[in-house]
C-alpha cells in the first residue's frame, strides 16, 4: 500500500513538496485498518493531518476498496517508545526541537483559522503581505488594539506561513516580557553573546505586547540594537501592542520613531457578523452542533473581545452537556446569564458613577468633567474614568466625551494609572472597593 501511495503522490505533488512531505515520512505498520506513519516534525505532522491524511483515505479506496485511516506520529515519540532511555538522552534537547517548537508558535494560530471581517481586515491584509514578502514591504509591521482581538493570533500566523514555505527559516516568537527576562538572565549568567546571536540572526522576529517595554531602560537599549541589526539586514520584524508607539509611556523616542518606520495597523472589535463567523468556525473545528440562531445569539451577547466570545461558547457547550440538552437560544441565554451580570452592571451609567465618585471624594461632578489639575480632583477623576471603563460597556471615546470632551488617550492613561495603583496602594484599593459596592446597590 505504501508503494502505491508513493507512486500516486509522486504524480500528484510537485517535486519539492513530495520530497519535503512524503519522502521524509516513514510507514511503521498497517494494523486494524490503520496505517501508522512517522514524520520528522510537528510541522510535518500538522501538514499531513491537514492536507495529506484525507488523500490517504481516498487512495485506500482506490487501492483495494477498503477503509484505511492514517495515524500520524512524530518520529521523536516513536523513538521514545522503542529505544532505551540511555540512547535518547545522548542527543542535546535542542536537536530534537521541531521548527514550530523552536519558534514558539501555537499550532492553532494560523491564517486558516483566522476569520476576517470589519475590524481586522486591514491588519490581516498587511500580515499576509509581510508573510509573502518579509523584510521588504512593511518593516516593522506594528499591530495594535485591545485585548483578545487577535493580535497574537495574526502575528503567529505570519510565522506559520513563513515556516510552511521554508521549514528552514529561523522564526522567533517572544513576548516582550520574556525578551526582557532573557536579556536580564543573559547579563547575570554572562551569556550576552549567546543572547545577541540568538536574536540578531533570525529571519523573522515576532515581539508580542511591546507595551511592557515601558520602564525597562536596559531592555529597550538592547532591543534598539536588535532592531537595527535585523532592519539593516532586511529581516522582518513584527510587533504588537495595545496602543500606538507614541502612546506607550516611557518608550524611548528612538524606538517610537523606528516603530513608525513601517506600517501601523489597528485591530478593532469585530462586528456582529464577524463574531458569528468566528463562532461558527470554532464550532466546526470542535465538532459542536449549534444552530445558527444560537450562534448569532451568543455573538450578540458578547461584544467586547474574541477571547471572551470563545469563553462564552465553551460555557454554553458545558451547560448543554451538563443538562443533557441541545443548544438553543434559551439554553444559551441561561448559560450566559451570570457572565453578563458579573461583567457590566445593567443600568449603570457614567452619570451615576460620576455622581457617586463626586460624593465619595467631596468634589463636584463639574470638577470631574473639568480640566483642573489639583491633586484632590485628579485622582477622583481618574478613578471615575476607571470605574466607567470597568463597569459599563462604554468605549474610550464615549467615556472621554462624558468627561467634558477629553481625548480617548487621556482616558486610557487614567485607567492604566489606576490599574497600576490598585496593585500597590491600599487606600485606593479600599476606595475602589467601597465605590464598587455602593454602585451595586
Ligand atoms: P490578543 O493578542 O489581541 O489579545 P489573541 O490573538 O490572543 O488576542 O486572540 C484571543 C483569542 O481569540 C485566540 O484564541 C484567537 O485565536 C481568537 N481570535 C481572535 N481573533 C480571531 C479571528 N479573527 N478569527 C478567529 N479567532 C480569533
Ligand atoms: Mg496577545
Amino acid at each position: 500500500f505504501w508503494a502505491f501511495l508513493q507512486k500516486k503522490f509522486q504524480q500528484e505533488f510537485a517535486a519539492v513538496s513530495y520530497q519535503t512531505w512524503i519522502e521524509s515520512a516513514q510507514p511503521l505498520k498497517l494494523e486494524n485498518q490503520k496505517i501508522y506513519i512517522a514524520v520528522p516534525s510537528a510541522l510535518h505532522k500538522d501538514y499531513w493531518e491537514r492536507n495529506i491524511s484525507t488523500k490517504v483515505v481516498e487512495a485506500a479506496y482506490e487501492y483495494g476498496n477498503q477503509e484505511i485511516v492514517p495515524v500520524v506520529l512524530l518520529q521523536s515519540e516513536v523513538k521514545k517508545q522503542t529505544m532505551p532511555a540511555t540512547q535518547t538522552t545522548n542527543q542535546p534537547a535542542s536537536a530534537q526541537k521541531t521548527p514550530l517548537e523552536a519558534a514558539h508558535l501555537n499550532s492553532k494560530y494560523t491564517f486558516d483559522s483566522f476569520v476576517t471581517g470589519s475590524g481586522n481586515q486591514m491588519a490581516h491584509a498587511a500580515a499576509l503581505v509581510v508573510s509573502e514578502e518579509p523584510g521588504t514591504m512593511y518593516n516593522p509591521l506594528f499591530i495594535y488594539g485591545g485585548v483578545g482581538l487577535g493580535k497574537t493570533h495574526l502575528m503567529q500566523a505570519i510565522g506559520h506561513r513563513l515556516l510552511d514555505r521554508n521549514p528552514q527559516a529561523n522564526v522567533k516568537y517572544i513576548s516582550s516580557e520574556s525578551f526582557a527576562n532573557d536579556f536580564i538572565n543573559s547579563i547575570q549568567n554572562r551569556t550576552q553573546e549567546n543572547f545577541r546571536n540568538e536574536y540578531r540572526t533570525v529571519d523573522l522576529l515576532l515581539v508580542d505586547d511591546i507595551q511592557f517595554f515601558a520602564d525597562k531602560e536596559g531592555t529597550q537599549e538592547e532591543f534598539f540594537h536588535t532592531f537595527n541589526t535585523l532592519y539593516n539586514t532586511k529581516k522582518q520584524i513584527v510587533l504588537t501592542s495595545d496602543r500606538l508607539p507614541n502612546e506607550i509611556p516611557k518608550l524611548q523616542e528612538r524606538l517610537v520613531s523606528r516603530f513608525k518606520w513601517g506600517l501601523s495597523v489597528d485591530i478593532t472589535a469585530p462586528d456582529l457578523e464577524t463574531r458569528t463567523a468566528i463562532l461558527r468556525k470554532k464550532a466546526i473545528a470542535e465538532n459542536l452542533e449549534i444552530p445558527d440562531d444560537a450562534l448569532s445569539y451568543i455573538a450578540s451577547q458578547i461584544d467586547s473581545n474574541v477571547r471572551e466570545l470563545e469563553g462564552a461558547l465553551v460555557r454554553v457547550q458545558a451547560y448543554s452537556t451538563m443538562n443533557n440538552a441541545d443548544i438553543t437560544i434559551s439554553l444559551a441565554a441561561e448559560a450566559l446569564k451570570d457572565l453578563k451580570e458579573s461583567k457590566h452592571q445593567a443600568g449603570l451609567t457614567i452619570d451615576k458613577i460620576q455622581t457617586q465618585v463626586a460624593k465619595y471624594y467631596k468634589v463636584t461632578v463639574e470638577d470631574l468633567k473639568g480640566k483642573r489639575r489639583n491633586k484632590t480632583i485628579v485622582l477622583p477623576r481618574q478613578i471615575a474614568m476607571y470605574l466607567a471603563r470597568e463597569l459599563t460597556d462604554s468605549s474610550l471615546p464615549k467615556i472621554g466625551q462624558d468627561f467634558g470632551g477629553k481625548d480617548h488617550t487621556t482616558v486610557l492613561h487614567s485607567c492604566d494609572k489606576i490599574a497600576n495603583l490598585l496593585e500597590t496602594d491600599l487606600t485606593i484599593q479600599h476606595d475602589v472597593t467601597n465605590l464598587k459596592a455602593s454602585l451595586k446597590s
